[in-house]
């Protein structure tokens, strides 16, 4: 079972990742975007640590959801709407039980996702988040192990792609050839996971 304590602790660990990736981020958002990837998730989740310890949330909901919304309040960039509705609208379908299991998490994720989807209208192939976070949601059926990989693998196959979302988007064509950013850190959100997930 999955409790208040384990989605802390994700939270964290992808705080720590993102703070250690954070210049791989940037120069990734640099040839097809305008190169603040990674200091804006950084700002982001330190700041998502700093409400988690302040506010002490007891459940899975509602770490999430404080999550979501500090996301959304302290990011600027496409990515803080985007990654905040996906965690405020996962912890809001875990609702206020103390404890789930695997499959109620996979579910939540999957209603967050989609939720992505519907305010960033992209879809799989459009060469972001979706295209690292789509696979994984799948593979958590399985296991956290197989949704890092579904997801790091679903980053590396942005590259090839060229974007239709996004401001990698207003390079047309000019953006094939460059792995997506918030593929990425989509990656690392899900390596986070399994990380916590032991
Ligand atoms: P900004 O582009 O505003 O500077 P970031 O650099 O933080 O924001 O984030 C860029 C990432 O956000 C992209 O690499 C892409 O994965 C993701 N993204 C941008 N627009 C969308 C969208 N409409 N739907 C899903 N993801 C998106
Ligand atoms: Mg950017
Ligand atoms: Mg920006």
């Amino acid at each position: 079972m999955l409790d208040a304590d384990f989605f802390r602790r994700w939270m964290t660990a992808t705080a720590v990742s993102v703070e250690h990736e954070a210049e791989r981020l940037t120069a990734l958002d640099s040839p097809i975007g305008d190169a603040d990837h990674g200091s804006n998730l950084e700002r982001g989740f330190r700041a998502v640590t700093a409400a988690l310890e302040k506010d002490g949330p007891d459940t899975p909901g509602a770490v999430l959801t404080l999550a979501g919304r500090t996301l959304i309040s302290t990011v600027g960039g496409a990515s803080g709407p985007l990654y905040g509705t996906l965690l405020r609208r996962t912890g809001k379908a875990l609702g206020e039980a103390a404890e789930i299991d695997e499959r109620e998490f996979a579910q939540a994720l999957r209603t967050g996702v989609d939720a992505v989807m519907q305010l960033g209208g992209a879809a799989p192939g459009d060469k972001t988040m979706i295209d690292a976070l789509l696979p994984a949601v799948d593979a958590l059926g399985q296991s956290f192990a197989a949704a890092r990989s579904a997801a790091e693998e679903g980053a590396l196959a942005t590259t090839p792609l060229q974007a239709r979302k996004g401001r990698a988007s207003y390079l047309g064509e000019r953006s094939i050839g460059h792995q997506d950013p918030g593929a990425t850190s989509s990656a690392i959100l899900i390596a986070a996971l399994a990380e916590t997930a032991g």
